[in-house]
């Protein structure tokens, strides 16, 4: 029996053990063999020009959870959670946990875009190359394509050329049912916005700076964006072609390519193979939150988190009776917030009101000095999430 089951043992999980193991008897469980979740993979430059290595960062996390309270097991997966009264009944692989309270840190998964040829050998996530390249030191290929431009596959691209992996191609994933928002271009440049000050050229930069300063010259920079694409660390990213295609016999051979217009409609026959061996596909990420779909939780979807969003308050809590969430599972954001979102629940589970105050004014800072912005508008969507809670503890 535990006082706390950490599901989780990402930047939100352990920061929250961190602080727990001091006072409470801590299980803290994770389905891969190592600490750090989505962190071990991340490797790229801040604003201030220094390098993110997360690897390292994990490390740090790690090394600090040693204490005589708490439990560590990796490799483990949960399965299934129940509470049919005042415990947390929780099944994994290694065995069946019970615990008073429970702490979900599962965070996020990949959402990837529907196209012809996905299920060749040879085509991955985004977040499977950056795993291979940065945890593995394993080369997805030797030269690749990565269909689907957002935050994170720009992210990734830039960890690729790091790395001396070749990219030819960034594009836009094809027009169709399951890909609406990924497929308009218009849509995509405006989120690309957000992450400009990353790009490799001052010029680019700059320019993207201004039209954020203007947005109502965007729509006419848009038009300026040559059909050949525009060249970021040796890629030719093509907001004004999709990849129609992925080709190849028994594995990815080559990408086929389309002129489309600025809603993402293809406009005319012509067609273009650019000859590659590796393929990453990306829709962004959404909360990874199906065990919370075991209990009660009530969800709402807020686009700007990312998805459905387990209801829960500014300290952490869920509506389930000791039940709490922190990291990605609330919404999409970096590891910085994750890891004061973990702190958060940690100091309220142990009714340490003043910290669960002071880190909270330190998450608001966290979050607006982020280097990488998944999404527009995160404020609101954290406060249109606050204003649910409350209001539904009035009624
Ligand atoms: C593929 C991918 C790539 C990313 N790349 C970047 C990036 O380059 N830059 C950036 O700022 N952010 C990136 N992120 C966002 C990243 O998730 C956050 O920065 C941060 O890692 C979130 O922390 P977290 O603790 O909430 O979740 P995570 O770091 O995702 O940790 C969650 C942990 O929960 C474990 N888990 C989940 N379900 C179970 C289960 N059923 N049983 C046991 N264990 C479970 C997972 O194994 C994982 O270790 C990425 C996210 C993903 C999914």
């Amino acid at each position: 029996m535990f006082d706390v089951i950490i599901i989780g043992a990402g930047p939100a999980g352990a920061s929250a053990a961190r602080i727990l193991m001091e006072e409470k008897k801590v299980l803290l469980l994770d389905e891969y063999y190592r600490i750090g979740g989505r962190l071990i993979g991340q490797l790229y430059e801040d604003n201030n020009g220094e390098v993110w290595n997360g690897y390292e960062k994990a490390e740090t996390l790690s090394d600090v959870l040693h204490h005589p309270n708490l439990t560590i097991k990796l490799s483990t997966s949960v399965t299934n959670i129940e509470k049919p009264q005042e415990y947390y009944h929780i099944n994994t692989t290694s065995g069946n946990f019970k615990s008073k309270y429970l702490l979900v840190c599962a965070g996020a998964q990949e959402l990837t875009p529907a196209i012809l040829g996905s299920t060749l050998p040879g085509v991955m996530t985004v977040g499977a190359a950056q795993v291979l390249t940065n945890v593995q030191r394993v080369a997805p290929g030797n030269k690749g394509a990565i269909i689907g431009i957002n935050v994170l596959s720009s992210a990734i691209l830039s960890e690729l050329h790091m790395a001396n992996i070749e990219v030819k191609v960034m594009s836009l994933p094809p027009h169709n049912e399951v890909n609406t928002n990924d497929a308009n271009p218009q849509n995509v440049f405006k989120k690309l916005l957000n992450i400009s000050h990353m790009a490799p050229s001052y010029i680019i930069k700059l320019g993207t700076k201004l039209l954020k300063t203007i947005p109502q010259i965007q729509p006419l920079a848009f038009k300026f964006i040559p059909r050949k694409g525009i060249k970021l660390f040796n890629t030719s990213v093509h907001l004004k072609k999709t990849v129609v295609s992925i080709n190849g016999k028994e594995k990815v051979e080559s990408i086929t390519l389309k002129n489309i217009d600025k809603h993402g409609n293809i406009i005319s026959n012509k067609e273009e193979v650019i000859p590659v061996d590796f393929v990453c596909l990306s829709g962004g990420l959404t909360p990874l939150s199906e065990l919370l779909g075991l209990l009660n939780v009530s969800f709402t979807y807020i686009e700007s988190l990312g998805g459905f969003i387990p209801l829960h308050n500014d300290a952490m809590q869920t509506e389930i009776n000791n039940l709490y969430i922190a990291g990605n599972i609330t919404g999409i954001e970096g590891a910085m917030v994750a890891m004061k979102q973990g702190e958060i629940a940690a100091y309220q589970i142990l009714e340490r009101f003043d910290k669960v105050a002071l880190t909270q004014k330190e998450l608001l800072q966290e979050r607006r000095e982020a280097t990488i912005q998944f999404h527009e508008c995160i404020e609101e969507g954290r406060d249109y999430i606050s204003n649910l809670w409350e209001s539904s503890r009035t009624n």
